[in-house]
Order: structure tokens, then C-alpha cells, then sequence
């Protein structure tokens, strides 16, 4: 983290880069394993050391892809993944956390995520959450997918005041979070990871963004991932399997946006003026 130009220090006291790599998608096609190892292992190498992946993603083959990718230097990178609400029962937890180290061939994980809210209650996956912690599995515990009723809720269960992040849905086409749900966990100083922060790539097209950029010799994706870098406790993580789109995606930590340029963000992507439903991909 010493190495990126900005970072988030998470309630646990671990400092972690401001801007993740996703791998949502990664893993499902074996001709492209030696492609996404290679993007991951690149990510590395210019300080985006959080690497964000899930049991989901690929069925256990986004954990296998980034076991690779991190192989002989686990100790660099802050790994986060996350268990599937199905499997999120007491010992269902503990059980898919060991699965997931195995995948990835590590004996622990630096970030455990509920994925989402599923039947099992609350209570039970944070007690599972917190043994896998005092065994050293897992370093700290999150949520995803929580709107401020769960995040609530989930500060009455016991010891649910230890959650350091809540991974949504957040980006300029996504505002809802920024009514409640951020200044909430920004006073608590629990983090937001900002998923799909260009919008799984749509983002890219959009004239607002295209015209900031050129100012700037950036581009749309860059303006897109600076717009939510500037907000406190915001650790935007998108997903590229190509080495220079990761580079530049970490540029975006470079790029400073005026107040013109917000105020224009703004009249193209209103931010809520009431309370919006957390909407999920
Ligand atoms: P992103 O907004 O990160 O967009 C990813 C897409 O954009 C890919 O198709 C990628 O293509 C493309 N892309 C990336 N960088 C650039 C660039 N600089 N210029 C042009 N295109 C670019 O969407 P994701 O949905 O992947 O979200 C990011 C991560 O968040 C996921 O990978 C996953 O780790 C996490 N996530 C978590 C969820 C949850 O429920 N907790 C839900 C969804 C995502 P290419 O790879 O070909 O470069």
C-alpha cells in the first residue's frame, strides 16, 4: 500500500491502496486463465495490490486465477473474497472460507464478505465470521450488498460493530448510496467498495465523461474512477483483464477533478435528493 499515491485505513488499522482489482468473470474460460493471471500479476507490479474476488465468481475458478496471480507473494497483497449467503450458516461459513484459502492457495484471507443477505440470520454468520478471525483465517469481516436498514441491523447483532466494509453498487450512474447509506458508514468509518465503478464498462461512452477527459488527455474511465476517488473511505475496485487498462485505471489516482468538472459530473448524473432502494448487479 506504502506504494499507491492514496489509501484507506480500515477500522482494523490495516492501510490498504484506495483502488482494488475486480475479478468478477475471471476464471470461467480456461483459454483465458493465462491472460487474467497476467493482468492480476501486472495490477501488482504498479501497486494495485487489493485484490477483490468471491466463491461465485467462476464457481471457485476466479479463486484459482488469483491463487496464481499472487503465488510466491501472498505477503503483498490484501486479498479480500466472499461467502455465498446460502452458505453462510455457522459452520457453513468456516467450511467455504477453507475452500476459498485452498482455491487460492493461501492460509488466509485479509478481507471476508457476506456476498449478500440470504436466510441464514445475521447473528450466525458474524459469530462464523469471528472465529475464522481469532484463528487467524481471516483478518477482518465485511459485508455486501447491505442498505442502511441491514447495516442497522447488523450493529444490534453481537459483535457486528466489528464490520469494516460494506462492498456495494456505487458509481456515477449509481448515486443512491451517496443520499444515506455512505455518510453513514463514512461516520463509522466503515469502507465502501465501490463496485462496478464504470459501470461493468458503460460508463465509458457517455458524452459527459468523454468531454471531461479530453481536457485532460485522460479518458471517460479514468474520470469515472476520480470521481469516486475523491470521496473519503471509497475504494473503487474495477475489473480488467488487460495490463494497460489496469495501468490505466491506477492513473486515476493522478487525476484531479475541479469543482467545474463535479458540477458537471452533477447536471449529467444527479445525486438523490430522497432515500433510493440500494439497486444491485
Ligand atoms: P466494472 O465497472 O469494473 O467494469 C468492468 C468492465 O469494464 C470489463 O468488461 C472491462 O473489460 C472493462 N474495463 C475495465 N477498465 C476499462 C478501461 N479502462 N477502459 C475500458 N474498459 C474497461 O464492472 P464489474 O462488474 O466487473 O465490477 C468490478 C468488480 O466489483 C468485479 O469484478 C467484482 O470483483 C466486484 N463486484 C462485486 C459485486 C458484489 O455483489 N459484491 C457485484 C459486481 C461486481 P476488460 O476486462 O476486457 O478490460
Amino acid at each position: 500500500a506504502a506504494d499507491f499515491p492514496l489509501t484507506v485505513t480500515l477500522r482494523n488499522g490495516v492501510t490498504v491502496p484506495s483502488l482494488g482489482l475486480g475479478t468478477w468473470k475471471m476464471g470461467e474460460d480456461p483459454h483465458l486463465g493465462e491472460r487474467e493471471i497476467a493482468a492480476l500479476k501486472a495490477g501488482l507490479d504498479i501497486g494495485m495490490t487489493l485484490i477483490d474476488t468471491a466463491e461465485m465468481y467462476g464457481e471457485g475458478g476466479a479463486e484459482h486465477v488469483v491463487g496464481e496471480a499472487i503465488a510466491g507473494r501472498r505477503d503483498e497483497v490484501f486479498l479480500v473474497s466472499k461467502v455465498y449467503p446460502w452458505n453462510a450458516s455457522r459452520d457453513g461459513t468456516i467450511a467455504a472460507c477453507e475452500r476459498s484459502l485452498q482455491r487460492l492457495g493461501t492460509d488466509h484471507l485479509d478481507l471476508y464478505l457476506l456476498h449478500w443477505r440470504g436466510q441464514y440470520p445475521l447473528a450466525e454468520t458474524v459469530e462464523a465470521f469471528e472465529e475464522l478471525r481469532q484463528q487467524g483465517k481471516i483478518g477482518a469481516w465485511g459485508v455486501s450488498n447491505f442498505d442502511l436498514a441491514d447495516m442497522q441491523e447488523l450493529m444490534e447483532v453481537p459483535a457486528g460493530e466489528n464490520c469494516v466494509a460494506n462492498q456495494v453498487l456505487y458509481n456515477l450512474s449509481r448515486r443512491g448510496v451517496e443520499y444515506e447509506l455512505l455518510p453513514w458508514c463514512q461516520e463509522r468509518n466503515i469502507a465502501v467498495m465501490a463496485y462496478s465503478p464504470i459501470e461493468q464498462g458503460r460508463l465509458i461512452r457517455n458524452d459527459t465523461l468523454v468531454h471531461i477527459a479530453k481536457a485532460y488527455q485522460a479518458t471517460p474511465a479514468q474520470v469515472a474512477l476520480a470521481f469516486l476517488l475523491e470521496r473519503e473511505g471509497v475504494i473503487p475496485i474495477p475489473k480488467s483483464s488487460h495490463p494497460q487498462r489496469i495501468e490505466e485505471n491506477r492513473d486515476a489516482a493522478y487525476l484531479e477533478l475541479t469543482d467545474e468538472d463535479l458540477e458537471a459530473l452533477d447536471a449529467a448524473f444527479p445525486p438523490p435528493s430522497r432515500p433510493t432502494p440500494l439497486e444491485m448487479i
